[in-house]
């Protein structure tokens, strides 16, 4: 087991990172939002500053900040292959608490391990991410029976997203990774949660490069000082929601 520093080696995180590798007691979770969840990571190197699995570092006992820290679950395919025999098929979500395609993915491929299995197993799955890292495994994708493929995209104005998640990649770059998930014939979703100021402009940016659109507002509060500190607090309001919703919902129509 390692314990390191890596100072300015990923593309998109600038920080300190304090990465470990863990071997988990288990990787098949069940699920609230689909049936089950794979987590490979620990933590998250997008350290977005609304994220709610923020809640993690309480059951890791993890004391960092989060965005600091990440757990490298170096034998998650092991695991995968033996759970996924025991376990009863359902839609599997890539992944719930962290991005499955952050930049340590580029290095540990432990979700493309994940997929292989899932592949095999013919398992439907979800994958979640706000990286075009994710294309790096189309091949795997292409070969799945059941895939939805889904980039999270929060707001369509650069300047916004370095205020909430400078350390996620681009939007532009999102959007091309949509782009040509489905160029190549996979099933693709935007997720547009939290709903940032600037969403609107997504509807333009989106249009022919998703199957489906998922919308949510910010129900987490961590943000906020953000909203205070550039006087964007009109844009938490119910109004803005509704507005910014009725322009997106016709995305995909
Ligand atoms: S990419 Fe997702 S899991 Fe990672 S910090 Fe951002 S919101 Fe949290």
């Amino acid at each position: 087991m390692t314990n390191i520093e890596v100072n300015n080696l990923f593309l998109y995180n600038y920080k300190t990172m304090i990465i470990k590798e863990i071997k988990a007691k288990t990787i098949l979770s069940a699920s609230k939002v689909y049936d089950w969840t794979i987590n490979p990571y620990v933590g998250c190197q997008h350290a977005c500053s609304y994220c709610y699995a923020r809640f993690m570092r309480r059951f890791a006992k993890h004391r960092e900040p989060w965005g600091t820290f990440v757990d490298v679950k170096i034998n998650a395919a092991d695991l995968l292959g033996r759970e996924i025999t025991r376990k009863n098929p359902g839609k599997i979500w890539v992944s719930g608490v962290c991005d499955p395609y952050q930049p340590l993915e580029a290095e540990y491929k432990i979700t493309r391990q994940c997929l292989e299995i899932l592949a095999q197993n013919k398992w439907p799955v979800i994958i979640q991410t706000r990286s075009p890292l994710v294309l790096r495994d189309i091949d795997i994708l292409k070969e799945m029976q059941a895939l939805e493929v889904g980039l999270s995209i929060t707001t369509a104005e650069e300047d916004i997203r370095k205020l909430f998640e400078p350390s996620a990649p681009p939007i532009m770059e999102r959007i091309k990774a949509l782009d040509e998930l489905h160029q190549a014939g996979l099933k693709t979703y935007a997720m547009i949660a939290p709903m940032l100021p600037g969403a609107d402009g997504l509807a333009e940016l989106l249009k022919g490069k998703i199957d489906y659109l998922i919308i949510d507002r910010m129900n987490y509060h961590y943000a906020d000082w953000i909203y205070r500190k550039y006087g964007l607090e009109d844009k938490l309001t119910d109004r803005f929601f509704h507005l910014t919703r009725n322009k997106l919902e016709n995305i995909c129509k």
